[in-house]
């Protein structure tokens, strides 16, 4: 069963993924190397309560289909 994500102090859903994304500061080519929002170290934020941390720190991850583990 698919669980929602959830803020690990508010228990809301109304949480967020940020990806990073790197490029090269001389010539702004993109470096590969990015974080994406499935992956476990993205940063995660919640709006209600303003808690930030990590993706693999919200409640229920492993069990969503986000953050489901491959
Ligand atoms: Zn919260």
């Amino acid at each position: 069963m698919v669980e929602l994500l959830a803020c690990p102090e508010c228990q809301s859903e109304e949480v967020t993924l940020i990806t990073e994304t790197e490029y090269f500061a001389n010539t702004g080519d993109l470096f590969c190397h990015s974080v994406k929002p499935h992956d476990a170290n993205s940063k995660a934020s919640c709006f209600p309560c303003g808690w930030t941390g990590k993706h693999n720190q919200l409640l229920n991850y492993g069990k969503s289909f986000f953050g489901k583990k491959s």
